[in-house]
């Protein structure tokens, strides 16, 4: 989605969206229509400012994305704690 490079699914990140906001769903499992972006911040900001989220899930208006915000950053500090 955001930056729309070619990735296979389980390298992507599910998102679904409940009440307006931007869930991840590492898992899968979460009902409902998915979204898919790579586990990265710039991935999301892309899709966010294409606004791809509201057309992906085919919602109108403005969708909360803080708290998927905050789960990337943690994702990716992790990901560069576990760098050598
Ligand atoms: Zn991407």
């Amino acid at each position: 989605m955001g930056c729309r490079e070619r990735a296979a699914k389980s390298e992507l990140l599910r998102i679904v969206a409940i009440e307006g906001v931007c869930a991840p769903d590492p898992s899968g499992t979460l009902p409902g229509r998915g979204a898919y972006v790579h586990p990265a911040l710039v991935c999301l900001d892309l899709a966010v400012r294409r606004r791809a989220f509201p057309r992906a899930f085919r919602l109108q208006g403005p969708l909360d994305t803080a708290e998927l915000r905050g789960h990337l950053e943690t994702a990716e500090t992790v990901a560069e704690q576990a760098t050598p």
